[in-house]
């Protein structure tokens, strides 16, 4: 079976988190640190902290801009991770449309649903490519709105000359072990803000306040509580595979990169399919490969997508739905309550109906990814 993801382990890799077991530190050190400074100079943000997931960061985030009750504008396109982070923090969610030209957050939409209760817009780098930042920026700026990048799919992006870390104005990143570079579970949060990183520091440290300035003072020894905070600490184990794991970032993106070239190269002939394409000044992180294909509607009135998943399955090939609208999970449904109006959910329920994600990983071979291509057409083509 070629799967939809794979993450990739070198023995290099295994010799760094192997020599940090022999050491006499396990978690939150020095390797910790040079993780951050690396994650620092990978996404050009003046900080990076650490912490045990994503999600992690992404309540960090929200937690640490300190907004209980304030809306946040977000895409319903997104792993409900994005949004439990927010709920968790008392924001309250207001969710808007995706552009159907990279089912990221659009500008359009989201500045229709700002208010005077909105406090920040959140968008999310659907598949890697980045959301559309001017334009954000634009809308953020005059409302003093933050800017967050759920960035968890792209590690490694470019729009115009900026990275993950300076296109918002604090991004959260994952290292789960289907994203761009893996330290099993892991993730961080990315700012050039001293304060917001100082908070997020806190929150995965218990809301333990350290360092020199809370040491120096009389009794302060062991450091004090400031905040109400988990334990969202990364090991020393995890930073040192991902410290491994960022030193091969270009050769991981440029692999990407050629398999999403080699899968268009086969799939634009196909009539009807749409497929990924990055923006004029934008490179993608290739995270995946998502296909637009309106099943069961025009040429293939038996083929819906379940059965297209089924029969590639069949073939050998595991696909993927990225993602189900975050509105329609029963948990939003029963406790979260109405969802949006329809005019912010036409192009989320476009893209949700007609998406289907093909295999990309690093170590995917060429004669994978022909072979996907091959099966996937083979079955469009059969369902004509
Ligand atoms: C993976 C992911 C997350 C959560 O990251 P974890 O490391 O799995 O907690 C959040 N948002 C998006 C868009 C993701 O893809």
């Amino acid at each position: 079976m070629i799967p939809y993801a794979r993450h990739e382990v070198t023995e290099e890799d295994i010799a760094a988190v192997v020599e940090v077991l022999r050491s006499d530190r396990l978690t939150q050190g020095p390797v910790v640190e040079r993780f951050e400074a690396a994650l620092c100079e990978a996404t050009r943000a003046r900080y990076a902290v650490a912490v045990s997931s994503g999600t992690a960061a992404l309540e960090a985030i929200f937690h640490g801009l300190d907004r209980r009750g304030a809306e946040v504008v977000m895409p319903a396109m997104t792993f409900p991770a994005t949004a439990n982070a927010a709920l968790w923090a008392g924001w309250r969610l207001v969710f808007a449309d995706i552009e159907r030209e990279t089912a990221c957050l659009s500008a359009r939409c989201a500045e229709r649903l700002c208010g005077p209760q909105t406090a920040a817009l959140l968008a999310m780098d659907y598949a890697g490519h980045p959301a559309a930042w001017h334009e954000l920026h634009r809308i953020a700026r005059p409302r003093g709105l933050v800017l967050i990048a759920d960035a968890c799919h792209s590690l490694g992006a470019v729009l115009d000359g900026l990275k993950v870390g300076e296109y918002a104005d604090i991004a959260a990143l994952s290292f789960h072990a289907a994203k761009v570079i893996t330290t099993g579970e892991g993730g961080a949060v990315v700012t050039s803000n001293a304060l917001w990183a100082e908070c997020a520091r806190r929150f995965r440290d218990q809301g333990y306040a350290r360092g020199a300035e809370v040491a120096a003072g009389p009794g302060r020894h062991h450091g004090e509580q400031w905040v109400l905070g988990h334990n969202y600490r990364m090991t020393e184990m995890q930073a040192a595979l991902g410290l491994a794991q960022l030193r091969r970032l270009p050769q991981i993106l440029e692999r990407r990169r050629q398999i999403a070239a080699r899968y268009s190269e086969h799939l634009a002939p196909v009539e009807g399919l749409v497929l990924p394409r990055e923006r004029e000044g934008a490179r993608s992180a290739w995270h995946l490969y998502a296909v637009r294909y309106p099943w069961a509607q025009c040429e293939c009135p038996g083929l819906t997508r379940e059965r297209a998943m089924g029969l590639v399955r069949e073939a050998g090939v595991e696909t993927q739905i990225h993602y189900a609208p975050v509105y329609q999970h029963p948990y939003y449904r029963l406790h979260v309550g109405a969802g949006p109006e329809w005019d912010a959910i036409r192009e989320t329920e476009g893209h949700y109906r007609e998406c289907l994600t093909l295999p990309l990983y690093p170590s995917m071979t060429d004669a994978d990814v022909d072979f996907v291509a091959h099966a996937l057409i083979k079955i469009i083509d059969g369902g004509k």
